[in-house]
């Protein structure tokens, strides 16, 4: 009986509701976004430090859904903040509730194989419609090969990778297994390897970015998470950075050499400086005393230079630097990076890469006897800002990553 209600009640709920996607605007902070929707800023007031922390996590071009009811009125929001975790807000009782909350996605085990009409990067991405792997595939050979001058038209090239899937979308970066190209009739590849690095065959990290530590004695006293859940708040959290405990105007050297991108005041992060590296990569220094004379957005700074001294500005409670890594804009783990020198393989280590090396090789091979069609994206660039006649609907009428 109870089934039989719920069946004859699910078309009316589907009907009833709409959901849309959006991306996330360039330059909105999440108080700005709650005030365009009209929802209340106690969704920012009245909760704790460490959610605060997470809204500035936001980024342009991030999808996120809006859900409404048959009038028009919001039920539920849902934001992703990293890979693996999403704000949701919520109609309850009236008013509006905060929660935050795992994100599902499914992972898929792609692959393709081209014949080079132009260059990897364009290649990949005229048949994947992904800027991602484009730029995975060529940043692992970009100290190796010379693609400029030594590919010809018609040279193979095959990726096998993974992508996360969310809400039936291609969700976050694809992420590279291995990576071959044939040029004039020699293999190259790049294997990623289970210290989720980069190598060549003969075991050489390939990597071409290298990161030294922002602060030179300071101890990590907070590591990096996704997400994490709390047992005794019973709710789950992220730490999208490495913090290192140092005392108060101990000094902060940039970890690689690039461009500041924003030297400022931010609530929760305090005085706040974001540096743009190469090949994608961001480095952000928060809580700081002070910035170095003369710091400004825009500036070049080289790797080692001091930028600011440890503090405890914005939502900190004691002098420690919060040092986060970002790459095309997703926050990934310091620790995997961070290094002085490349590393070559050795003893175990490179016997099991080795092993590794060659399934991987076995797969490159089924890719190459039986090619399989790129299959395209649809990529968030089809979804909209908040513009409801333009939209693309999702499928069905809800959200359906709500957890109970
Ligand atoms: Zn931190």
């Amino acid at each position: 009986m109870v089934r039989v209600f719920w069946l004859l009640l699910a078309p009316l709920v589907l009907l009833a509701s709409s959901v849309e996607t959006y991306k996330w605007s360039e330059g909105e902070s999440y108080l700005m976004f709650l005030e365009r929707l009209h929802l209340p800023q106690a969704l920012y007031y009245d909760i704790d430090s460490d959610d605060q922390k997470l809204t500035e996590e936001l980024r342009t071009g991030m999808p996120y859904q809006v859900m409404h009811d048959s009038n028009g009125t919001i039920e539920q929001v849902l934001i992703p903040v990293s890979d693996e975790l999403q704000l949701h807000l919520y109609r309850k009782a009236g008013t509006f509730a905060f929660e935050a909350i795992p994100v599902i996605a499914s992972t898929k085990q792609e692959s393709i194989t081209l014949s080079i009409e132009n260059s990897p990067y364009y290649d990949i991405l005229k048949a994947t419609g992904s800027r991602s792997l484009a730029h995975a595939f060529v940043a692992g050979f970009k100290n190796s090969l010379n693609f400029r001058r030594d590919l010809r038209k018609g040279d193979r090239l095959v990726m096998v990778y993974t992508q996360k899937y969310r809400l039936g979308s291609p969700f976050g970066m694809p992420e590279l297994k291995v990576g071959m190209i044939e040029m004039r009739g020699k293999r190259h590849s790049v294997y990623l390897n289970s210290d989720e690095r980069y190598y060549d065959e003969k075991g050489r990290q390939v990597e071409g970015f290298l990161l030294s530590r922002p602060v030179r004695n300071g101890r990590v006293s907070s590591g990096f998470t996704l997400r994490r859940y709390h047992p005794i708040l019973k709710r789950y959290r992220a730490h999208l950075g490495v913090d290192y405990a140092a005392p108060r105007g101990t000094p902060i050297v940039a970890a690689g050499s690039g461009t500041v991108i924003f030297a400022g005041r931010t609530r929760g992060y305090g005085k706040l400086i974001k540096i743009r590296h190469s090949d994608g990569y961001v480095t952000l220094y928060a809580h700081q005393k002070a910035f170095r004379r003369g710091i400004h957005s825009g500036m070049r700074v080289k790797q080692g230079q001091v930028i600011g001294y440890v503090g405890s500005t914005g939502l900190s409670t004691g002098p420690h630097l919060h040092f986060g890594l970002y790459k095309n804009g997703r926050a990934i783990n310091p620790a995997r990076v961070v290094q002085v020198t490349t590393k070559q393989l050795g003893g175990k280590a490179l016997k099991a890469f080795k092993g590794r090396m060659a399934s991987l090789d076995t797969q490159v091979e089924e890719v190459l006897a039986h090619p399989t069609e790129a299959v395209k994206v649809e990529t968030i660039d089809n979804a909209c800002y908040i513009d409801p006649e333009s939209c693309r609907p999702l499928k069905g009428g809800k959200i359906n990553e709500t957890h109970q």
